[in-house]
């Protein structure tokens, strides 16, 4: 049997039951495939389902706002999916039908080469190979292939060798079954080489290189961040502003935030004019080459301090309204 073969017959017997397997409706396959971007099937799947309850086609979540979709989007992070996902939905909708080439696919806003070769191969049979983590694996230790991932040469190298292994039809099940192959059996510690179907023919088992394969390139280095946030409370209300772009976590809103130097804050001349409680130090918050130390203080006060402008005072019992960052709910976790 061949390498081709034996992945597509795992699959039909080991690949996971995955709710958007269940279709082919490019709409839910695109869904599937922006949440599991960045999120663990585990996640991301409960998110999937919310979303196709309450936006069952691409017309109704066109239709929405971008802060009801970002809110509905909140506690899966990297928030630039949900407003790409938003922005793709009404180009969708102004094409008319959902696109089913390659280029086509690749036009929308918020995909790439490996998702657009996800959803062409699921969704519409386009023969287009995807390469992520799993089958860069999968790939290196079968063939013995040492380039290091992560650099052009390995694109290059791992994408041709995975287009030539696709099969004349079945792209989609062979893309899902490299990837639930990589997940499953050739995991990245401890793969199960022992009832590994492909163990006859595996380069690294036979040169006693799984643990060493693949080879990855360093990399890049990871920025630490101070913040401390001041939430107000004056009267039944709190004041936050959204935040602005070119930063992370932008449209998303959060309360008054003192950014410093690890040391500590500057804190304004105000926070003398009420009380000032530490709800929580030494949060740790890790974010992909980011990881942000964050401390949460509790300001009461009987009249609004000046802030800096954008700020809107709310009342605290609508904040449900407001896409929030994983670190404002943890926030509020502490207060409520
Ligand atoms: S034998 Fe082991 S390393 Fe080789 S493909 Fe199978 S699980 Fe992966």
């Amino acid at each position: 049997m061949t390498f081709t073969e034996t992945i597509l017959k795992w699959y039909e017997a080991y690949g996971r039951d995955l709710p958007w397997r269940r279709t082919r409706d490019p709409y839910a396959v695109w869904l599937s495939e922006i949440i599991l971007q960045q999120t663990r099937i585990a996640q991301g799947t409960a998110y999937w389902e919310r979303f196709m309850e309450r936006f069952p086609d691409v017309q109704s979540l066109a239709a929405a706002s971008e802060d009801e979709v970002l809110r509905l989007w909140e506690g899966l992070g990297y928030y630039s999916r949900a407003r790409n996902l938003h922005a793709a939905a009404r180009q969708i909708v102004a094409l008319g039908t959902f696109p089913d080439t390659l280029e086509g696919i690749r036009a929308l806003k918020g995909i790439g080469d490996y998702t657009a070769a996800a959803i062409g191969s699921i969704a519409f049979g386009l023969r287009a190979a995807v390469v992520d983590g799993n089958v860069y694996r999968v790939l290196s230790r079968h063939f013995g292939i040492d380039t290091p991932i992560g650099t052009t040469a390995a694109a290059k190298q791992f994408g041709a060798l995975a287009q030539s292994l696709l099969p004349p039809d079945r792209a989609g099940d062979f893309n899902q079954g490299m990837m639930d192959f990589g997940a499953l059996q050739c995991t990245p510690r401890s793969p199960a080489c022992l009832t590994c179907p492909l163990s006859a023919s595996c380069r690294a088992l036979e040169s006693g290189r799984v643990e060493s394969l693949p080879v990855k390139k360093a990399g890049p280095a990871v920025t630490e961040r101070y913040f401390t946030y001041i939430y107000l409370r004056c009267g039944g209300e709190t004041a936050i502003r959204k935040r602005p772009s070119g930063d992370i976590w932008q449209g998303l809103w959060e309360p008054l935030l003192l950014e410093h130097d690890g040391t500590a804050p500057e804190w304004p001349a105000w926070t003398s004019e009420g009380t000032l409680t530490p709800l929580r130090l030494g949060v740790k918050h890790v974010l992909t080459h980011r990881i942000l130390h964050a401390d949460f203080y509790l300001f009461v006060t009987g009249k609004r301090p000046p802030l800096p402008e954008g700020f809107r005072w709310i009342p605290e019992s609508g904040l449900d309204n407001y896409a929030k960052p994983r670190l404002f709910e943890l926030l509020l976790d502490e207060l409520f």
